[in-house]
C-alpha cells in the first residue's frame, strides 16, 4: 500500500512526538500506537455521542468504544451528569461508599452470582480469580487458551492474542520461566486438548476462558463449548474462571453467558460496568468468595476499588441499559456487518464475518475461523489498507486485524450513512493491496 492512503495528522503527530520522548512507543497501551497498522495514531480531544475528534478536529465515527466500554456512546448526558454530581461530593474516601453496594447489588441481579469485589482493571480482576482459584484449590496450575487475552498478568501472558500478537511476541521477556511454567495452553474450540491437559497433569486449578473470545477477533465458542469446560473442570475438582470483562454487559444484560449459560465458579468483568471509568470485578459462587480477605484467608486489596466515581458511571451506563439498548447493538451490528461483507465480496476480497451477539470481526482469509490458529491467517496488508482507508474516511476502526468491532447505541443514521459510503472504497483498497501481497 502506498503512504498515499495515510491521510496527514499533523497535530496529532506533533504531540505523537513529544510522548514518544518521554512515553515508552509515545503510547500507555501498547495497540494504541497503531504498530500493526503503521501510520499516526489518532489523539482524540473529545467525543460525543457517536463521535469522536482528534486533535487536528476530524471527526471519525466511532467503533472501537475505548475498546468496549461505551455502549451508550461518547459523554452520554446522564452518564457526566453522575460523574460530575459524585466528584462534587468527593472522589475517593478509602471507607466503603453507597455508590458500591449498589453498582455490586446491580451486577449480582444482573449475572446472577452470589458475591462480587470491585477492583480497577479487568488485569486486576483476573489475577486475583486465579489466586482465588488456587487459594480455594490448593493447586497451582491454570489452564488458558491460544489467542485469549486476560490482561497482562504474568501466568497468563502466554499466546495472548491482541496486542501481544499484533506484536509477534509469542511470551513477554520479564515473564519468568516459573510462571509460564504454571500455564498450559491449548488450542480454543479444542474439547479434547482441554482433557488431555487434565489428563497429565492432577495440579489443575483452574481453567480460564473469555466467555467468547474478542482478542485475537472475535472466535464463537461451539454450541456446548463453555458447558463442556464446566464438566471437565468440576469432575477434576478444578474450577471454572469465565472472563466476561470485554463481553460482560455488553451483549446481554448479563453478558455472553446470558446468551449462553454455563455454570462458572468465577466469572470477571469490567470495561461496560465501568462506564468508561476504571471499574472492574470478578464475583462467583459464595463458597469460593467468602475465602476472600477480610472474611477468608485469600488477600486482595484495592485503595481506589469501588471509587465512586467509577461506580456512579458504572451504576448510570447499566441502570440504562435496558431490553431495548441490548436490541438496538444487535440491530447496528448486524447492519455494519452486513455492509461490510457486501463490500469485501463485491470487492472480491476474502474475508469471515465472525459475530458474538453484538460483537463482531472481519478476518481478512478465506478460512473458517474457529481458534486463534485459523485467525492468523490473515490477509495482514488487505487489513492495514482498508483500516487507513475507513479512517481517511472518518470511520474508526480497531487499528489491529485481531479485534472486534464495538458499536454503541449512539451510532445513528448519519453514523451509518458514513460507514457505509466509506466501506466500497476501503474494500477496493484492500482488494489492491491484498493482490499485490
Ligand atoms: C480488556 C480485557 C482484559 C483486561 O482488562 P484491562 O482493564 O485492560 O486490564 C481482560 N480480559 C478480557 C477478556 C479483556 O477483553
Amino acid at each position: 500500500m502506498s503512504d498515499s492512503h495515510i491521510a496527514e495528522a499533523p497535530a496529532s503527530e506533533a504531540l505523537f512526538d513529544r510522548a514518544k520522548a518521554i512515553v515508552p512507543g509515545g503510547v500507555n497501551s501498547p495497540v494504541r500506537a497503531f504498530r500493526a497498522v503503521g501510520g499516526t495514531p489518532r489523539f482524540m480531544v473529545r467525543g460525543e455521542g457517536p463521535w469522536m475528534f482528534d486533535a487536528d478536529d476530524r471527526r471519525y465515527v466511532d467503533l472501537v468504544c475505548s475498546w468496549g466500554p461505551l455502549i451508550l456512546g461518547h459523554a452520554h448526558p446522564e452518564v457526566v451528569a453522575a460523574v460530575q454530581v459524585a466528584a462534587a461530593k468527593g472522589t475517593s474516601f478509602g471507607t466503603p461508599t453507597p455508590g458500591e453496594v449498589e453498582l455490586a447489588e446491580e451486577m449480582v441481579a444482573r449475572t446472577g452470582v452470589d458475591a462480587i469485589r470491585l477492583v480497577n482493571s479487568g488485569t486486576e480482576a483476573t489475577m486475583s480469580a486465579i489466586r482465588l482459584a488456587r487459594g480455594f484449590t490448593g493447586r497451582s496450575k491454570i489452564v488458558k487458551f491460544a489467542g485469549c487475552y486476560h490482561g497482562h498478568v504474568d501466568a497468563l501472558l502466554a499466546a495472548a492474542g491482541s496486542g501481544v500478537a499484533t506484536l509477534a511476541l509469542p511470551d513477554s521477556p520479564g515473564v519468568t520461566g516459573a510462571s509460564a511454567a504454571e500455564t498450559i495452553v491449548v488450542p480454543y474450540n479444542d474439547v479434547a486438548a482441554v482433557e488431555e491437559a487434565f489428563a497429565n497433569s492432577p495440579d489443575i486449578a483452574a481453567i480460564i476462558t473469555e466467555a467468547a473470545p474478542g482478542n485475537m477477533g472475535v472466535v464463537r465458542p461451539a454450541d456446548g463449548f463453555n458447558r463442556a469446560l464446566a464438566d471437565i473442570a468440576h469432575r477434576h475438582g478444578a474450577l471454572l474462571i469465565v472472563d466476561e470483562v470485554m463481553t460482560g454487559f455488553r451483549l446481554s444484560r448479563n453478558g455472553w453467558t446470558g446468551l449462553d449459560p454455563v455454570a462458572a465458579d468465577l466469572f470477571t468483568y469490567g470495561k461496560v460496568m465501568g462506564g468508561g471509568l476504571p471499574a472492574a470485578a470478578f464475583g462467583g459462587r459464595a463458597e469460593v468468595m467468602g475465602r476472600l480477605a477480610p472474611a477468608g484467608p485469600v488477600y486482595q486489596a484495592g485503595t481506589l476499588s469501588g471509587n465512586p466515581l467509577a461506580c456512579a458511571a458504572g451504576l448510570t451506563t447499566l441502570r440504562l441499559a435496558d431490553d431495548a439498548v441490548y436490541a438496538r447493538l444487535d440491530a447496528t451490528a448486524a447492519t455494519i456487518g452486513e455492509l461490510a461483507t457486501k463490500a469485501l465480496a463485491e470487492a472480491g476480497v476474502p474475508h469471515r464475518l465472525s459475530t458474538a451477539g453484538s460483537m463482531f470481526s472481519i478476518f481478512f482469509t478465506d478460512t473458517e475461523v474457529t481458534d486463534y490458529a485459523s485467525a492468523k491467517t490473515q490477509d495482514a496488508a488487505a487489513f492495514k489498507a482498508f483500516f487507513h482507508e475507513m479512517l481517511a474516511l472518518g470511520v474508526y476502526l480497531p487499528p489491529s486485524a485481531f479485534e472486534s468491532w464495538f458499536v454503541s447505541t449512539a451510532i445513528d443514521d448519519e453514523a451509518l450513512e458514513i460507514i457505509a459510503a466509506a466501506l466500497p472504497a476501503a474494500a477496493r483498497a484492500a482488494a489492491a493491496a491484498g493482490q499485490r501481497g
